[in-house]
């Protein structure tokens, strides 16, 4: 090896190789990891070493323990949280990511980095019929999502109280309301707290029997609040009445926030229209590429109608950087410096096309129709309405034996699903959302549900 590049490139290549054998049998292996796996990662545990290593060791030490180990969530048999899977077109582009090695922070650092980033943006809002001036940043979830668009609602609202949070913080600041529904997800909870606005101070809303909002419960609205809704219950797959919720917040001046996680990809199957209704009326909106998109993680979007409220919540000024005609990457998230993290989505959906999308977001949703429909006929009670990808399942007399399926299925190395509770029942919880799920691996799934269910003698 001379060269720096060669180096660089023996390392792709021993990375592409082992990630090859890794894809060459995920559909076989198990979904969860066996348990002498796990004893193997004591080898990655080891002493810093003090003299450097060859990366061809480095690689290989790594591919050797770690693999094993990996829950195979790319592999079509992961039904847990909602996770998705990683397309294609995705892997590689990371890769070539990898070696570009962008700073997304500026035009002058990287202008493809702001190409992707703009071109992207440009077909997330007409995907997802957004309006098309909306500020779009890339974030490493739905998380930060929520945060960086939480942060410019908060700048607005408290701005027409006559308050500059940016320059003196929330001491002293005329209190907002955060109204939100009782369903709101974990990850809004921590923003509200990350952001000042506190845990409690949460005014919650009735939701109806698939954990959607009730717009008729809203309390009276002014421009002190922020209103908290959801795209996607990520229990039941319930949208929340964004439309008619955001006429009432605007009427008095409030803000309307849309947690899309992975329910605003509903947006783009007509045939869940009437759900998705007056959701471009909302403020501001968060989705994860990560999950339904199904590109590898980290990758979310924060999307906002006020490109201005962003803007103030989260630019940063420094006479080394020369400013720019458009808001920069660096102005639009909390993050300086950053991946060129919109190269997945762009990769996502030029790969899939409308048409693609289109059909990814409908095949998840009929395996979901297909799940439940089976499931109920052997004898479970499907707890949810089944509206997008996400199934609750309990059994009408056998409740407490669910956790127990779903610890055999998992050991069983076939699928993977994980426990809830909802509408105070035990419950287990699909998701679909990978594009790698096949017909039969949904075959594979229900076998496995039934099999447990006879090995502990449900009815
Ligand atoms: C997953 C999820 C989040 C959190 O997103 P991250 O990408 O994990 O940060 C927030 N809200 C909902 C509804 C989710 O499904």
């Amino acid at each position: 090896m001379n060269s720096h590049a060669d180096q660089t490139i023996a390392g792709l290549k021993l990375g592409a190789q082992l990630a090859e054998a890794y894809l060459q049998q995920i559909h076989q292996r198990h979904v969860a990891p066996k348990p002498s796996a796990l004893t193997e990662l004591a080898a990655l545990d080891c002493e810093l070493p003090e003299q450097p290593t060859r990366p061809s060791d480095t690689l290989s030490l790594l591919d050797r323990a770690g693999s094993p180990a990996t829950v195979a969530t790319t592999g079509g048999r992961f039904f847990g949280l909602v996770v998705g899977g990683a397309l294609p077109a995705t892997v590689g582009s990371r890769v070539l990511n990898a070696a570009w090695d962008q700073l997304a922070t500026t035009q002058d650092c990287s202008p493809v980095a702001l190409q992707l980033e703009r071109t992207a943006a440009r077909w997330l809002l007409d995907l997802l019929r957004l309006p098309a001036h909306a500020s779009v940043g890339y974030v490493t979830g739905t998380t930060m999502g929520n945060f960086t668009c939480l942060a410019a609602a908060r700048h607005r609202q408290l701005q027409k109280l006559g308050w500059d949070v940016e320059q003196h913080g929330l001491y002293g600041a005329p209190p907002l309301r955060v109204i939100a529904s009782e369903e709101i997800h974990v990850t809004v909870t921590k923003v509200l707290s990350l952001l000042g606005l506190g845990k409690q101070n949460v005014l919650s809303i009735e939701t109806d029997s698939n954990g959607a909002m009730r717009a008729d419960k809203l309390p009276e609205l002014g421009p002190d609040c922020i209103v908290l809704t959801q795209a996607g219950n990520v229990n039941s797959g319930a949208i929340d009445p964004i439309g008619r919720i955001a006429e009432r917040a605007h009427a008095a001046d409030a803000w309307v926030h849309v947690d899309g996680a992975f329910g605003l990809w509903a947006r783009v199957n007509p045939e869940l229209n009437a759900m998705t209704r007056g959701i471009e009326l909302a403020d501001s909106w968060v989705t994860d590429a990560h999950k339904w998109l199904n590109t590898p993680y980290d990758c979310g979007v924060a999307i906002c109608r006020h490109s201005s409220a962003i803007h103030a919540a989260m630019s940063t000024v420094a006479p080394y950087f020369t400013s720019d005609s458009h808001v920069a990457p660096k102005d639009m998230v909390p993050e300086l410096s950053r991946s060129a993290r919109a190269m997945d989505v762009w990769a996502a959906l030029h790969s899939l096309g409308r048409e693609g999308l289109g059909d990814l977001i409908q095949r998840c949703c009929r395996h979901a129709q297909m799940a439940a429909h089976s499931l109920r006929s052997m004898g479970f009670d499907i707890v949810n309405d089944v509206v997008l990808n996400q199934v609750v399942v309990s059994h009408p007399t056998d409740h407490h034996q669910l956790a127990k399926i779903a610890e055999i299925v998992q050991r069983s190395g076939e699928a993977w699903f994980g426990v809830t509770h909802w509408k105070q029942r035990d419950a287990f919880r699909l998701s679909f959302s990978s594009w790698a799920t096949t017909d039969e691996d949904l075959e594979r799934l229900l076998n496995a549900i039934q099999l447990a269910a006879r090995q502990l003698g449900l009815k």
